[in-house]
């Protein structure tokens, strides 16, 4: 199958949405822009054997590829609307396409989502998704806006990812159960788009944690020019992870909860005042948001431990040049 078979069997649609003018089958996509709406623009790469492993299950894979960018728009409180995907593979495996794009295009078609262009090319496996959300001029959630005094959350559990794959490269030991439900949130993570788009206008920070929350969290420290003060066993995380934590396995619970990764969770920061606010989201959407400390004005991160003394070191987070 040549290059332009392979495009027009996996890729080649027809636009669905009216604003998207031109679709897949030009040299660009045109979109025409939505009055009072500003785009965000968002590019993730995954790299085989550095984001996946040889063999991995395609079909996740393709959920995987998408999600991650997904959940970047989500963290911007963006409703993501259209999606380029370059692609390097080794061989025009179809197989192994079909059930990848089945993957992508099972959540695309969760959130409305339009692939409206790409690039194919042979090399090693390398999947590339450039990501477009939609939201009203000026809503944009970033990393700068954490104040003195705020809360910080984080939604759902963290450290799943981080657990499931410790297990299966044997460092740590799980129930066959659990590993395969906490494998389903390394593989299959589900982006947090309907929070990110209800907190527009409730939260003063947001980024999603896919390198560890001391690292993600250290970002929006940063760019607020503030410190934090976060309680270790406010952190929502697994009951296989707390119970790891109060034993001889501390350490490394402690690096999977703080600095494990893909955990694809919204970290955000939000005035005392949105407190009603932000449990009413989080009960409407049937997602934990739980609060796990406050910005301080001091620019330090302090964990504070179950006896109320801080960390003495926090793990690193993940970093592909460390
Ligand atoms: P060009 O050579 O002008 O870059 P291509 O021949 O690479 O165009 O691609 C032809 C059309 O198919 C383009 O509209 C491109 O956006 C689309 N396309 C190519 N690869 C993909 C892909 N992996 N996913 C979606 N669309 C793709
Ligand atoms: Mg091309």
């Amino acid at each position: 199958m040549n290059e332009f078979e392979l495009i027009d069997r996996y890729f080649r649609r027809a636009p669905r949405n009216a604003d998207v003018r031109v679709g897949i089958g030009d040299d660009g996509a045109v979109i025409a822009p939505t009055p009072g709406m500003e785009y965000v623009l968002t590019v993730d790469m995954l790299v085989e054997g550095r984001h996946f492993t040889a063999g991995c299950d395609a079909r996740a894979l393709g959920h995987k590829t998408l999600a991650v960018n997904l959940s970047d728009l989500a963290a911007m409180g963006a409703l993501p609307r259209f999606v380029l995907l370059a692609g390097a593979l080794p061989a025009p495996d179809t197989q192994w396409l079909a059930s990848f794009m089945q993957g992508f295009d099972a959540l695309a078609n969760e959130y409305d989502v339009e692939l409206i262009g790409g690039d194919t090319t042979r090399g090693p496996r390398t999947l590339c998704v450039t990501a477009i959300g939609e939201l009203p001029a000026g809503s944009a959630l970033t990393r700068g806006g954490a104040n003195p005094g705020d809360d910080i959350y984080v939604s759902g559990w963290l450290g799943d990812a981080a657990l499931a794959l410790a297990a299966s490269t044997g460092r740590t030991k799980l129930d066959g159960a659990r590993l395969a439900a906490l494998e389903k949130r390394l593989n299959e993570p589900q982006p947090r788009v309907a929070l990110g788009v209800a907190l527009r206008g409730v939260a003063s920070a947001a980024l999603d944690v896919s390198d560890g929350l001391t690292g993600d969290l250290g970002h929006i420290l940063e760019a607020s020019r503030v410190g934090a003060s976060v309680y270790l066993g406010a952190i929502p995380c697994a009951d296989e992870l707390r119970i790891k934590l109060r034993g001889v396995e501390r350490e490394l619970a402690l690096e999977l909860l703080l600095a494990g990764g893909d955990d694809y969770e919204l970290c955000f920061t939000a005035s005392p005042a949105m407190r009603e606010r932000i449990a009413g989201i989080g009960g409407a959407l049937g997602l934990p948001l739980t609060p796990i400390g406050s910005i301080t004005v001091d620019s330090t991160l302090v964990i504070t431990t179950e006896d109320g003394t801080p960390l003495a070191a926090l793990p690193p987070a993940f970093d592909h040049f460390h």
